[in-house]
């Protein structure tokens, strides 16, 4: 059975074909590590269609959410400059996308404080995701900021009216709660907000060599950025199991099934074919399979990475233009929500 985000997703594809310019796309990263093959098919690539087709796409750097399940931001400068790399070398065009952090951008966070009083306590403690992120959270104390980075991420969303956010599965939840802020925020003041629906990729879940899902900061996964040893060294490492004959069975088998859809992803195959070809070769037969198509669907990304980080300078710039012109759109949303609650302006 398809699930109804899984429909609504395709339903969203056909209209962004024939329609580009009704759609405004925000996604976004937490500068937590460095982004890997699991970003990648499950938002990166549909991020770069989506600009490609013309519509005009936001990209976060969601810097104060990395305080979300760490009690401090380490090595903050070198996972932005990370994630900046990372956008160019896979084909995020600063002239038509705007990239921006968070915490340059002073009214989009003001947005959380009325969006805030749109929520009950009892519904931020209900979410899924929140719920596994506690469960795996690196903080002393489940801190506030837990709680409530789904509604900051309403802001985030709904500061440059986005109406679509390509995201992985984890961000359903999310989603959820930027639309009731939306919904409530048009109910109780004035029509402001659009309410903005997901759009899933083809790989909404992809699990890392552990085989949970993959993560920056759970060390599991392989990134954009890795070398082609690296890249090899971390597959052999994979969880599989016991039997040699090599089937695609998420469900039962998730370590060998998630190494299968990787090669897939990166041939543009299906994966119940790629499995049946590597039949009986076993666990190292798949990994060797893996490990290669990874490898060259990774080479030229990689390539452009480096020859990026060259010109760091460069890099920085796209940032800095980015924040101008993300503040401005802020300065107009907070003034429309300022004077739709009323507040003197
Ligand atoms: P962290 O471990 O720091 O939370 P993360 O790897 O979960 O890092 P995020 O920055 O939280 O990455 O997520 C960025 C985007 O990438 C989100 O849209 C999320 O849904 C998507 N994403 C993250 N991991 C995966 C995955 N394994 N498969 C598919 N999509 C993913
Ligand atoms: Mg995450």
């Amino acid at each position: 059975p398809v699930s109804p985000a899984v429909r609504r997703s395709a339903e969203l594809e056909q209209q962004l074909s024939l329609d580009p310019g009704r759609f405004r796309v925000l996604t976004g990263d937490r500068p937590t590590g460095a982004l890997h093959l699991g970003h990648y098919f499950g938002t990166l690539h549909n991020r770069v269609r989506l600009q490609d087709l013309g519509v005009e796409v936001f990209v976060l750097v969601a810097d104060y959410q990395v305080l979300t399940d760490r009690d401090v931001a380490e090595r903050l400068t070198e996972h932005v400059e990370g994630l900046l790399l990372d956008y160019l070398a896979i084909g995020i065009d600063p002239a038509r996308t705007t990239v921006f952090n968070h915490s340059a951008v002073p009214a989009l966070n003001q947005l959380l404080l009325p969006f805030l009083s749109l929520v009950s306590v009892a519904e931020l403690g209900r979410n899924p995701t929140v719920k596994d992120e506690i469960a795996h959270s690196r903080q002393s104390a489940v801190s506030g900021l837990m709680y409530t980075y789904p509604v900051h991420q309403a802001a985030d969303i709904l500061f440059c009216k986005g109406n679509v956010v390509p995201v992985g599965q984890d961000q359903l939840p999310h989603l959820e709660v930027t639309r009731t802020v939306a919904r409530r925020f048009n109910e109780r003041y004035a029509e402001v907000f659009p309410e903005p629906d997901a759009l899933l990729s083809a790989a909404p879940l992809l699990l890392g060599t552990d085989a949970t899902k993959m993560s920056k900061s759970r060390n599991n996964s392989i990134a954009l950025g890795a070398g082609a040893d690296e890249t090899a060294r971390l597959i052999k490492g994979a969880t599989t199991d016991a039997d040699r004959h090599i089937t695609y069975d998420p469900a039962r088998r998730p370590g060998v099934s998630s190494l299968v859809l990787l090669a897939a992803l990166c041939l543009g195959r299906d994966p119940h074919e790629v499995a049946a070809e590597i039949g009986n070769s076993g666990a190292a037969g798949l990994k060797r399979t893996v490990t290669e198509a990874v490898n060259t669907r990774m080479a030229p990304i990689r390539a452009r990475r480096a020859e990026y980080a060259q010109d760091m300078g460069y890099v920085r710039e796209v940032l800095r233009t980015g924040n101008e012109r993300a503040n401005a759109v802020a300065e107009a949303t907070l003034r429309e929500v300022r004077e739709a609650m009323g507040m003197f302006l």
